[in-house]
């Protein structure tokens, strides 16, 4: 066998593993969820579970911060039961310059100060003062904020749902 040979095998090897540990990682995802689901549905009371694009979601409705005015760029899906939410309150618009997900130095990245639109805030990707700014959060640290979820989705949603309670008829 070939340097060349073996070189080739090894990256096919290893890009069938990654196929595997993905292929877990979505099933493992599924079955959270679906434990998740059955949970709540238990309570019999309205709930919303929030996951990343690609989560095995019902119906699920994508927000994204610029739909909000946010000067970041972050697609959530929201699971709303037991009657989805079928539009955004506006499109995606994602015009201009982003950084991106690709820079983790910290401090080292671009953000708005050099003629950037719209940040990411993904892991050491973004400057922290640049992240609290687009999140509209300015009380969590990195870590935090990375995981986050911009409160903008939320009271939004949470002004849907209210809506929908208060016209409802009465029982
Ligand atoms: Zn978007």
């Amino acid at each position: 066998m070939q340097a060349d040979e073996l070189t080739i095998r090894t990256i096919k090897s290893r890009a069938r593993a990654t196929q595997r540990r993905d292929a877990h990682r979505r099933a493992v995802l599924a079955v959270i969820i679906a434990a998740t689901r059955a949970a709540l549905m238990a309570t019999g009371r309205p709930f919303v579970i929030e996951n990343v694009p690609g989560a095995p979601l019902l119906n699920p409705l994508q927000l994204c911060g610029t739909m909000f005015g946010l000067r970041v760029i972050r697609h959530r899906l929201f699971e709303i039961w037991p009657e989805p939410i079928w539009f955004p309150p506006s499109p995606c618009c994602h015009d201009g310059k982003d950084t991106g997900a690709g820079n983790r130095q910290p401090g080292k990245t671009n953000g708005f100060a050099t003629g950037h639109s719209y940040i990411t805030v993904v892991g050491n990707s973004y400057l922290i003062a640049d992240g609290k700014s687009a999140m509209g959060i300015d009380w969590m640290v990195r870590r935090e904020l990375s995981q986050a979820i911009p409160p903008a989705y939320t009271e939004w949603i949470g002004r849907q749902l209210l809506q929908r309670v208060q016209e409802a008829p009465a029982p």
